[in-house]
């Protein structure tokens, strides 16, 4: 047959370019850190997710260096054939006692964790409840495990409860009721003390998937914590490579779970763990959080700040109640021409997040805060944002 089978590829990329959509990759040089060499240029970085600076703490740093020279750069296997160290154990039992939870699994990456376990804890005859915002990787590991999907409304407790009594009478052998912790685009938070109490009358079990609010919220504990809620979510799913600013998947709870997670979940089973640097890393990355409070401090402290100071400018913040502080625009051509505008002319880095992420009318530019952000640096950026705001009439 004369046709060219990957003609697709070109005509697609022409179709996101003519809307607006292509993702340009920006290459850093040097370490990600608020003031940082992005192609060729030095900017302030204003998002991303290392919001205790940790990636290039020098304490965490070492640990990597120390472990790579005793133990290679590779792990040479999946963990349950040969690619395990003692480096992990060590790991999984802090960070369980970090979480107060029995036990914890270190698992390649947040989205391994959810496209891997969320299928084996759940199946045909189960169903699923799940927040209308919630990660693109809870999406497909539902939509992996074959079980029904009900969406309830972003952080509504009663449509909520009304999708379980629904799922209730539907006789599922499983309820299974699935939540980010801290949204990633809006910065809100789940309410996760009322979804526990509505959970309960229902039998369902809770995951919650806590990948931006580690390292941030209950003292860098993450929601769990701040809520108070030990012992009472079934699931915590997790991410080393933000808060922590390292890298890796976690998942945290019972015995139970993390024995049946070792040996079912399939991105555990069959996906090639951690090198030892980054297992080491992601140890001395807990050591630090728990022995340096300053940057949890450090973090809220600069987003309190910086909120205030953009919301008096006359920005919409949205529901931010976290590090994550969205600049509502509106029209996505405007959040564009700010973040280029900030970037090429300002030296400021942000991102700007139109459709398909949020929808068309809330495009915005998201900014993050950093522990290791200074005055100096928020007063520059906010002096920035304020003049690029003006001259693009959205304040
Ligand atoms: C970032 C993120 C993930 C993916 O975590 P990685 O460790 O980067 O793979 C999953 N869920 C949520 C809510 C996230 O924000």
């Amino acid at each position: 047959m004369n046709r060219d089978p990957v003609a697709f590829l070109k005509e697609d990329m022409t179709e996101l370019r003519r809307s607006n959509l292509e993702w340009i990759i920006r290459y850093l040089e040097g370490g990600s850190k608020p003031h940082c060499i992005v192609n060729g240029k030095e900017v302030l970085m204003l998002n991303t997710n290392n919001y205790l600076g940790l990636a290039t703490h020098p304490k965490v740093v070492q640990a990597s260096i120390d472990a790579t020279k005793k133990y290679g750069a590779g792990a040479g296997a999946v963990p349950v054939i040969a690619g395990s160290f003692d480096l992990t154990r060590e790991f999984q039992e802090k960070f369980a006692k970090y979480k107060e939870v029995e036990a914890s699994l270190l698992c390649q990456t947040g989205f391994a964790v959810n496209s891997g376990l969320i299928p084996m804890l759940v199946g045909k005859p189960d169903i699923v409840v799940s927040d209308e915002l919630n990660h693109g990787s809870i999406i497909d590991g539902v939509r992996l495990s074959g079980a029904k999907r009900v969406i309830y409304k972003h952080r509504d407790i009663p449509d909520l409860e009304k999708q379980l009594k629904e799922a209730e009478k539907g006789g599922a052998r499983r309820i299974c009721i699935i939540t980010d912790g801290v949204f990633s685009m809006d910065g809100d938070m789940a309410p996760l003390d009322k979804i526990v109490n509505v959970a309960e009358d229902f039998g369902a079990m809770i995951f919650v998937d806590d990948c931006h609010g580690e390292g941030v919220l209950g003292e860098g504990k993450g929601i769990v914590a701040h809520f108070n809620l030990q012992g009472k979510v079934h699931v915590e799913g997790g991410s080393m490579s933000k808060g922590f600013g390292v890298f890796g998947g976690t998942v945290a709870g019972s015995k139970d779970l993390i024995e049946f997670c070792k040996n079912k979940s399939r991105t555990y089973l069959l996906s090639t763990a951690h090198p030892p640097g980054v297992v080491a890393a992601n140890i001395a990355s807990i050591e630090v959080v728990e022995s340096e409070p300053q940057h949890v401090k450090a973090v809220w402290e600069h987003t309190n700040y910086f909120k205030k100071e953009v919301q008096s400018m006359g920005y919409d913040t949205g529901r931010s109640e976290t590090p994550i502080i969205p600049l509502i625009i509106g029209d996505p051509g405007k959040a564009q021409e700010l973040a280029r505008i900030l970037f090429e002319e300002e030296n400021i880095y942000g991102t700007p997040i139109v459709f398909p992420m949020v929808a068309r009318e809330l495009s915005r530019i998201r900014v993050q805060m950093n522990a290791l952000l200074t005055k100096d640096d928020l007063n520059t950026a906010l002096s920035s944002i304020e003049k690029v705001g003006k001259k693009l009439d959205i304040i």
